[in-house]
């Protein structure tokens, strides 16, 4: 049988990441909640200046910039973005000169922490958002004024979403495919979902690598309603079908955004939020940050201890990293 896979290998690809990520039992935190068998997947090990799940996007999307011609790279996002960070430090080990807009804190914190230190280290230019203005347009004037001093930028897409990032998750999930014959198959995964990428690329490649069809894809949204994010992780999984000349077309229905952990909104932590870090760290040592990770974590602990799952069911749930921000939150986190 033909590879089911093969498009992906014929589009440019930039190795950035540690592959394959590791996956591992949760034994204690399992035993802790008394339900479903929890297993992790290690995609915050991705090792790229501390790792996430954007580096597996930034390997085809960095092959973009170079196959533009470009000699720098922009994106934007929060402060604390780990997207960011990965694109810089990417910057950085292809020679790429990084941009990055950041949403305007209130106040600049006096020394930057987290991903902000990161940034700096592997020579980010950081650029506010312009007072009360969208990333699009800090971004725009940020892109004319390089080019107005001859360079030639490229625009990475907030979270770096778009038909290319996604097909990271494609290959992760290919990747998972091939591991699962060794650790089995799971009842279902579970990961943390904003801008849409790493969910899009998951159903894509689920639906290439012929996942059983009862095997649940769970986004756990940070941010945003599911109303929102399931027609643009649709519209994603769609866009990337394209590139990869697959005649598959996602459906609405089939796409599972739960958005019932939202709480007071992205990044504003929560004593869910704040309980699933320190449960992880004390019986696993496991590193998740309160934004990211942490909420999709207390989803998931939520969803256990409800008996979403029943006893004896197998959960993956994709570490996608985030522990770089965590000195950012020790004030709200201890
Ligand atoms: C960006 C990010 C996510 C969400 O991925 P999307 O592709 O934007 O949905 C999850 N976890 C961490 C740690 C992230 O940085």
């Amino acid at each position: 049988m033909s590879d089911p896979f093969a498009a992906l290998d014929a589009l440019l690809r930039v190795r950035l990441a540690h592959l394959p990520t590791p996956i591992e039992p949760l034994p204690r935190l399992s035993a802790h909640l008394g339900g479903a068998e929890l297993w992790v997947k290690r995609d915050d090990q991705t090792g790229l200046a501390t790792g996430g799940n954007k580096t597996r996007k930034l390997e085809y999307l960095i092959a973009q910039a170079q196959q533009a011609g470009a000699d720098c790279v922009i994106t934007a996002g929060a402060a604390q973005s780990n997207h960011a960070r990965q694109t810089a430090a990417a910057g950085a080990k292809v020679g790429l000169e990084a941009h990055l807009v950041l949403h305007a804190l209130p106040s600049e914190p006096p020394v930057p922490i987290g991903n902000l230190l990161i940034d700096r280290l592997v020579g980010a230019v950081i650029h506010w958002t312009d007072e009360g203005a969208p990333y699009a347009q800090t971004i725009a004037r940020v892109a004319e004024e390089l080019r107005a001093a001859g360079k030639r930028p490229y625009v990475i897409p907030y979270g770096g979403s778009n038909a290319w990032g996604l097909l990271g998750y494609v290959q992760a999930m290919r990747e998972f495919a091939e591991q699962a014959r060794e650790v089995g198959h799971f009842d279902a995964h579970v990961f943390a979902t904003s801008s849409g990428g790493t969910q899009a690329g998951l159903v894509l490649g689920a639906h290439l690598a012929a996942l059983p069809a009862d095997c649940a894809l769970i986004g756990i949204s940070v941010s945003d309603v599911a109303e929102e994010l399931v027609p643009r992780v649709v519209a994603l999984a769609n866009a990337g079908a394209e590139l990869l000349g697959s005649p598959w077309r996602a459906r609405a229905e089939a796409v599972q955004v739960n958005d019932r952990y939202l709480g007071e909104g992205y990044a504003v932590v929560n004593e869910a939020d704040r309980e699933a870090v320190h449960l992880a760290a004390r019986l696993e040592g496991l590193l998740v940050d309160p934004v990211y990770t942490g909420r999709a974590l207390a989803g998931l602990i939520d969803l256990v201890q409800r008996g979403e799952f029943g006893r004896g069911k197998r959960v993956l749930f994709w570490h996608t990293g985030g522990a770089a921000a965590l000195a950012a939150f020790a004030d709200v986190l201890l």
